[in-house]
């Protein structure tokens, strides 16, 4: 198929680059010329792994090209993918606007192209967001009715970042809303081929399977810390608990995010808690499980700059910055606000994180550390060995071979472990080191 991807992002990138390798004709469109041009010379605009190969390979073949030129996009293909961010409001509610300007953008390229088209939407939305708004937004600009002039369906992603390209390949099941079976079908047809379970249910009900997704993702990490904290307290290992809660598949518990660690962040799990407690709150729904679920992680942030401080030390060398190992996305990444927290209390703190290096870093990523995280940026080292000859205490958050093949044993500096390093049980008995995770 012919297929246009609006937003190269990490989930419109991976999902262009993946969709290209299956056979598909692909032209990826992005507002920001950087992305696009990063594209067209066959390099990713996003820490993937496996993502910086499969593009070169795709734009080599001709399969993938990109451009900022939404007629052109339109032009060249029958299924539109829309996968633009849908970022928090400071109120905490769902920031719609480049979902509405893309769409306003699409529209407009459909009406001067006629012709049918499936508009699919795969950027995380409310409820009724698609309905209510969008299809307006298309109905107005193109002139004719969703579901007959046009197809529309929302086909939301469930991808991880760092594994995202494995995830796109073998996903955990494809859900589809759709307006109209016609609309139905293409989506199928983009993924044919692919393992796993295919759910063809109402719009509405597709927008809302990420949000439950997201929300119980978020209360299992909340719950694992929180046994963990009080686990600690009484001096159990919580893993050896938590091994045990799993091995009960009766319960049907899946160990994804079930597991002791550090807090959890990123550009998703925060801003959709946020935008469901907020939509319910505006609908007068109770949710006292829900609306407790960032306050704990942030707790449970707060533990970590606690350990810290117990130490009674002022160099602090933090390991780990992006919100999760194997991506370069800072966005609400927990590391970055344990980083703010320690750096607003005046710990002489330097970082490294493989993958938000200065020297190395793409367009994008380095204007968001520019822009959004200054501060830090002046305390980011290239370097490993120079970031341990500065640390009284490290503080560990990634499991980077390089970090943890140079990280001291004995009498060196306290090693504060935030994620049960793989050498912890050995590590326990030894002096200078405390985990928040057991
Ligand atoms: P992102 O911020 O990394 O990328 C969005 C891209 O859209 C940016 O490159 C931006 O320049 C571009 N853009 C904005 N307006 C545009 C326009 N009018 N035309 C073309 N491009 C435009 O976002 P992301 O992390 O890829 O997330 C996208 C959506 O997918 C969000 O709704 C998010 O909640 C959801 N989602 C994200 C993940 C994830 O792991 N990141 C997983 C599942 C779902």
């Amino acid at each position: 198929m012919r297929v246009s991807v609006f937003g190269l992002g990490y989930v419109g990138c991976v999902s262009a680059a993946c969709l290209a390798s299956m056979g598909h004709e692909v032209i990826g469109v992005d507002v920001n010329q950087v992305k696009v041009d990063l594209v067209n010379d066959g390099k990713a605009p996003v820490v993937e792994e496996r993502i910086g190969e499969l593009i070169a390979d795709v734009v080599r073949t001709g399969a993938l090209r990109a451009t900022r030129d939404v007629r052109e996009a339109i032009e060249g293909s029958e299924v539109s993918l829309i996968c633009v961010g849908t970022p928090s409001e400071p109120n905490g509610s769902l920031c719609t606007t480049y979902l509405e300007r893309v769409t306003e953008q699409i529209g407009a390229a459909l009406a001067e192209r006629g012709g049918r088209q499936t508009v699919v939407f795969r950027s995380t939305m409310l409820p009724g967001t698609c309905l209510n708004l969008l299809v307006p937004i298309l109905e107005k600009f193109v002139g004719g009715t969703a579901g007959v002039d046009f197809g529309v369906a929302v086909n939301p992603e469930f991808l991880r970042e760092g594994t995202s390209v494995r995830d796109f390949f073998d996903p955990p099941k494809t859900v589809i809303g759709e307006l109209d079976p016609a609309s139905g079908d293409a989506v199928a047809a983009l993924y044919e081929g692919l393992p796993g379970e295919v759910f063809r249910v109402p719009v509405p009900t597709a927008e809302a399977i990420k949000y439950a997704d997201n929300a119980f993702h978020g209360l299992k990490i909340g719950f694992a810390n929180e046994l963990g904290a009080v686990c600690q307290a009484l001096g159990v290992d919580s893993h050896q608990v938590i091994d045990v809660f799993l091995a009960d598949r009766k319960l049907n518990i899946s160990s994804a995010y079930l597991r002791p660690g550090f807090a959890f962040g990123g550009s998703c799990l925060p801003k959709d808690l946020r935008s469901l407690v907020h939509a319910a709150q505006r609908a007068d729904v109770s949710v006292p499980i829900l609306a407790h679920v960032l306050p704990s992680n942030s707790d449970h942030l707060q533990r970590a700059v606690d350990l810290v401080e117990r130490t009674g030390k002022r160099r602090v060398g933090l390991f780990g910055l992006s919100f999760k190992p194997g991506t370069d996305d800072l966005r609400e990444s927990p590391l970055v606000e344990l980083a703010e927290r320690l750096f607003g209390k005046g710990y002489d703190l330097r970082i490294y994180d493989p993958n938000v290096n200065l020297s190395r870093l793409l367009g994008a990523n380095r204007e968001y550390i520019e822009t959004r995280l200054p501060h830090l940026a002046q305390l980011l080292s290239d370097s490993v060995d120079e970031v341990l000859a500065h640390a009284e205490v490290c503080l560990v958050g990634t499991r980077d071979p390089d970090v943890l093949g140079a990280l001291p044993h004995g009498d060196g500096p306290v090693i504060v472990d935030l994620i049960r390093l793989p050498d912890a049980d050995a590590r326990r008995t030894e002096p200078g080191y405390v985990g928040l995770a057991w």
